[in-house]
């Protein structure tokens, strides 16, 4: 038990009190998330299966962290068997198994923003509405809103306040929207990120007997970060923990910065009401940072006048001031900060990955990456538009998701005209003119044109029924093929690998490249294996979407990624930490935000919000700020941020003066060069061929391993009189219900593990 050792007395007593409610909110860096960690390590120790430990994380590699520190722990193997990642991604597993009882189908797509935007902008068009005035990403967050707050599209209707707020916006007909956007969805067998918890709550609300399997499921149910956390999130722990209460909810009300997004600070004070048994434990210790970064961050949100009060101290070394520099514009700032870090990595042996840029919006990348290559400095940027949002990913990925499930609408107007086959705008408008009338969907529509009147001549017809029949012959693929192979299959011939391979300019050869790179990963994909010899859970295309669409902007790091400078949001910075952080854009209207600065409840989240950027750091935190910049085109001057101000004095110290432009670490960086940063340049350009070249992969490794071997196995299950509707007990996944069996797979639905596909020659089950 020497892990306990590693912790102080308040979080020891967190960890081992394992049983009944526990709140743990306390400050940053103070450990809460290394107590979740622990105490699901001790809660396995005590013997609990892991398949009964729900964990919640703000990111799926929140999740992956903290399963390989209690694999560490417990062992490998127990720890990857915790249910554990983000509210979306575990609800959107139990979804998929409970899907029919709600009218989906299993394999339902999950729409991502730009989807959901685009269905919008397709309904806006057909009712007859503005979208400038009912602007699409407005509309969606309005939806997005009501859905967490679970107001369904009738009672958003019958609602005469919200009816009212939207007449005096010029809006009266969103709930309309709202309403005709569900049904499409609905009939799409799609889910935007929103449904996820939504329909999980519809779920455990009018499904009593799936509710009480979840809790019983669940006997011990973690969440990190709570205080961002929504309504509708809040619901479904407060379900699933109802029976047991075994619920851990850690989180720091300073840090909670989504309110925007319908993060409700309530939810903590609400944990008390909720459970009048919670056990409270404080945690005060800052283990992360300096005393004089731990000094400023408790003046910065002192200025707070909601906040719940804590005593955050450390005994960590003094450390240095938080230096402020000025540049003269948002390029200057770039390379100031450039050649800061340049600077330290010379002076201090540090390394790339020991140093974030912290921005409050996105567009700040820019001046900072150009700097950052100018010094030939690897960087990496989170969040913006993913490796899974550009155009040529989504587009592949849309045949996959079409042929997972045809009912997709929005996969399915993207593809259907690319690469180009003569099925024009006009086409589809007509496609789904036919759609509507007739209340079916776009895919019953193109698979029987001869029975609906769509309007289109006999030659527009057949181009869409080779479509079809290209779409049913990789169909017919999807249960035999693994992800790879078929992806493969795809991607040539649909003639997306030729398409991007003709054209030769810079950005056509880089799409290109990042098509293999999707190939590379699905064959990653294919090979993961599975843990045991006989769970044969196929690993296909329906996996590898589910497991894509969930990515969260952290989540994309690459192996290549681990040795660089950090680009992000303050907002995905949440729960990191790194040993130099800059907070770049300190000035006011853009930190504090502009549209912040009416409202006492915005600005105190923007101060939640550079209280999170500071506490990110270990060693030294560095603002700057620049006199002017770029914003819409137009050249604006900057005033230093409030926030600035805000900082105890003592913890400060200026790089300039106020008749100076340039900070004083300006001198003679520039002229360095080669200085051993260096990285290759991507995009170079591959040598010209005439036909896209082969990708050639090895067999998978799994494929070997599920090849039976003729066993003599006494024990196995080939032998038992196996059933559709047997129990049935196996000695890891525990109890539970065949499902279908075929040449010589069953599938079994285990009350704790979920769905697993067997192969009965190695499955060591037992008969109930
Ligand atoms: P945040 O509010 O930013 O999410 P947190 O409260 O979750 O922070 P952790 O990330 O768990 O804090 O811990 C901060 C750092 O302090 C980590 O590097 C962690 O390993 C370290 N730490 C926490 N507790 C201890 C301890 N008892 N002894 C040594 N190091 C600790
Ligand atoms: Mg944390």
């Amino acid at each position: 038990m020497d892990y306990l050792e590693k912790l102080n007395t308040s979080q020891r007593q967190a960890v081992q009190a394992t049983e009944g409610p526990v709140m743990v909110i306390a400050g940053a860096g103070s450990g809460k998330t290394r107590v979740l960690t622990y105490r699901i390590a001790h809660i396995i120790n005590k013997g609990i299966d892991p398949f009964n430990i729900l964990a919640l994380t703000f990111t799926n590699k929140a999740a992956q962290e903290m399963k390989e520190r209690i694999g560490k722990i417990v062992g490998g193997s127990e720890a990857r068997n915790i249910w554990m990642g983000t509210f979306h991604s575990v609800f959107a597993r139990i979804l998929r198994s409970e899907a029919d009882k709600i009218g989906y189908p299993s394999n339902f797509t999950i729409y991502d923003t730009q989807d959901a935007k685009n269905l919008i902008k397709g309904i806006l068009k057909e009712q007859g509405l503005d979208d400038k005035v009912y602007k699409p990403g407005l509309v969606l967050s309005r939806i997005s809103a009501a859905k967490n707050n679970l107001i369904t599209p009738q009672a958003y209707l019958n609602n005469t306040s919200l009816q009212s707020e939207d007449t005096q916006s010029a809006k009266p007909k969103l709930g309309e929207v709202y309403k005709i956007y569900s049904e499409r969805c609905f009939k799409a067998g799609a889910m935007d990120f929103d449904d996820l918890l939504f329909k999980t709550n519809v779920l455990l609300r009018d499904f009593p007997e799936v509710l009480y399997k979840y809790q019983h499921r669940f006997k011990y149910i973690l969440v990190d970060e709570y205080q961002d956390t929504n309504f509708s999130q809040y619901l479904i722990v407060k379900k699933l923990g109802a029976v047991l209460q075994n619920v851990c909810v850690v989180g720091d009300d300073a840090q909670s910065i989504y309110a925007f997004r319908g993060a409700n600070i309530q939810n903590i004070l609400n944990f008390k009401n909720d459970y009048p048994e919670v056990k409270t434990y404080k945690l005060e210790q800052n283990y992360r940072s300096t005393k004089n970064i731990v000094a400023a961050a408790n003046s910065i949100i002192v200025n707070n006048k909601e906040q719940i009060e804590k005593n955050v101290f450390t005994d960590n070394i003094e450390g240095s001031k938080i230096k402020i520099y000025k540049a003269a514009s948002d390029n200057e700032e770039g390379k100031i900060v450039a050649n800061l870090i340049f600077d330290k990595q010379l002076s201090e042996q540090a390394k790339n990955n020991d140093f974030a840029i912290l921005y409050r919006t996105n567009a700040q990348s820019r001046a900072m990456e150009e700097a950052l290559r100018r010094k030939n400095i690897p960087y990496k940027i989170y969040g913006g538009l993913s490796f899974y949002q550009r155009k040529e990913i989504k587009d592949l990925l849309s045949y996959f998701r079409m042929i997972v499930n045809p009912q997709d609408e929005e996969a399915l107007k993207r593809i259907i005209n690319y690469p180009a086959r003569g099925i024009g705008n006009t086409t589809i408008d007509k496609l789904t003119i036919a759609a509507n009338n007739n209340n079916v969907d776009l895919w019953t529509i193109i698979t029987n044109l001869n029975q609906f009147n769509t309007g289109l001549n006999s030659g527009t017809q057949s181009k869409i029924q080779s479509f079809v029949s290209m779409m049913n012959s990789f169909r017919v693929q999807l249960e035999a093929k693994n992800a790879f192979d078929l992806g493969n299959e795809i991607a040539s011939t649909s003639g997306i690998l030729k398409d991007l391979y003709s054209d030769r300019t810079p950005e056509g050869i880089s799409k290109y490249e990042n098509i293999q790179e999707l190939l590379n990963g699905l064959k990653e994909f294919t090979e993961t294996e599975n843990e045991f010899e006989e769970d044969v859970t196929p690993r296909g295309l329906t996996e590898f979407l589910q497991d894509v669409a969930l990515l969260t902007s952290a989540d994309n790091e690459k192996d290549e990624d681990k040795n660089k400078v950090t680009l992000m949001t303050i907002h995905s910075a949440k729960g990191l930490e790194f040993p130099y952080v800059h907070i770049v854009g300190m000035e006011e209207n853009l930190f504090p935000s502009q549209m912040s600065l009416t409202s006492r409840i915005d600005l105190e989240e923007e101060r939640r919000l550079f209280y999170v950027a500071v506490t990110r750091a270990e060693k030294e935190a560095v603002l700057s700020f620049a006199a002017s910049r770029y914003k819409w085109g137009n050249l604006i001057f900057c005033e230093p941020s409030r926030f600035i101000e805000e900082i105890d004095d003592k913890c400060l110290e200026y790089m300039f003066s106020e008749t100076t432009q340039a900070p004083r670490s300006q001198n003679n960086y520039e002229t360095s060069s080669s200085n051993g940063y260096y990285s290759k340049p991507k995009n170079t350009l591959p040598p010209k061929r005439n036909e896209p070249p082969k990708i050639i992969h090895t067999t998978p490794k799994n494929l070997k391993k599920i090849t039976p071997n003729i066993s003599t196995n006494q024990d196995s299950a080939a032998n038992l009189d196996l059933n559709v509707g047997t129990r049935v007990q196996h000695q890891k996944f525990g109890q539970g219900l065949v499902e279908s069996i075929d040449a010589g797979k069953a599938t079994i639905n285990f009350i704790s593990a979920g769905k697993k596909q067997l192969l009965l020659k190695f499955a060591k089950l037992e008969i109930l």
